[in-house]
């Protein structure tokens, strides 16, 4: 299939790789340059413009750091709807609020583009392994068209519903895993404080009713698992940044909605208040450090 990718970043780069494995022709743009010339080697075609990118193209892939980077790629003068080829799927992955996925799938719908919102969860080693999960909003007959090649970067593909559906999904997970987070840190500071071994009380946790992912597979306190950020200075992960901004999709979402988050307002305070104290560029576990004596 001949495919326009533009975003070619953290995840975008190696998700047009595995494309590019699976024998699909990219045309690749980026606003940075290396990125582009780094999609090149692994066998991609070049190109000047999103307008250039997308004018050939059998199907369109985004992924672009957030709302308003999707707005002015699909929607500007040189933008993908005003350059694509009329019925040409068009596929999100980007995290963004789900009034703007449902917004500008609209539009383009309206135009005779079908258009999904498909954001993945995974990381960057989803990413370059292809075992992404896939949470996407579009009509079955978009699902049905997509899934095998979104099924060539990732290995969990989801029809969540209809479009901005992708979207609700990804935020609601991302809340609740920032909310259980700081849930294990606190308890696990608590513990520590009060006396307890951070191993011991760790054990208890995952054998108890206080179980969790983040306590038995990311656990944020220090020495307590091998292999996670929280035993290599709170590097690589998820960064909390990122964790801070879909929180902050989550509020605006709820605010649109009229939806009280009492634990998600307070989770994107608390994220607010690491990165203001300059561990925004760690991983996301380090919240913990709210709650550690010095
Ligand atoms: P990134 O910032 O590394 O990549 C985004 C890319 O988009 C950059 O290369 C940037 O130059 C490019 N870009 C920006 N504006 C552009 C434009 N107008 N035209 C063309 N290219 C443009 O971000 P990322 O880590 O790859 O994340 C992408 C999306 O996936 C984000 O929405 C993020 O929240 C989400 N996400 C990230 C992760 C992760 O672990 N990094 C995990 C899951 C979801």
């Amino acid at each position: 299939m001949k495919i326009a990718f533009i975003g070619l970043g953290h995840m975008g780069s190696p998700m047009a790789r595995n494309l590019l494995k699976a024998g699909h022709t990219l045309h690749v743009y980026d606003v940075i340059q290396s990125s582009i010339d780094h999609a090149v080697s692994a066998g991609a075609t070049a190109e000047k413009s999103v307008r250039a990118a997308v004018s050939e193209a059998e199907l369109v892939i985004t992924m672009l750091p957030s709302s308003p980077h999707v707005r002015s790629v699909y929607l500007g003068e040189e933008g993908v709807l005003a350059n694509v080829a009329r019925e040409v799927p068009l596929v999100d992955s980007s995290t963004i609020d789900p009034h703007t996925a449902r917004d500008v799938a609209a539009l383009a719908a309206k135009q005779g583009n079908p258009m999904a919102d498909a954001p993945v969860s995974g990381g960057t080693g989803g990413a370059e392994a292809a075992t992404l999960t896939f949470m996407v909003g579009a009509t079955r007959d978009l699902f049905n068209q997509i899934q095998p090649v979104l099924a060539q970067m990732g290995k969990n593909i989801v029809h969540c519903g209809d479009s901005g559906n992708g979207q609700v999904a990804k935020i609601c997970n991302n809340m609740l895993l920032a909310i259980s987070m700081i849930g294990v840190a606190e308890a696990m500071s608590l513990g520590v404080a009060l006396g307890i071994d951070a191993k011991v009380l760790a054990g208890i946790l995952n054998t108890s009713s206080g179980r969790c992912w983040s306590s038995d597979t990311y656990n944020p306190y220090p020495g307590v698992m091998e292999g996670v950020p929280a035993s290599r200075g709170y590097t690589g992960g998820f960064g909390a940044d990122l964790m801070l901004k879909d929180l902050g999709l989550a509020s605006d979402a709820a605010r649109q909605s009229r939806q009280p988050i009492a634990l998600g307002a307070s989770a994107q305070q608390l994220y607010q208040m690491l990165s203001s104290q300059g561990f925004g560029g760690q991983d996301f576990s380090a919240i913990i450090k709210l709650f550690q004596k010095s």
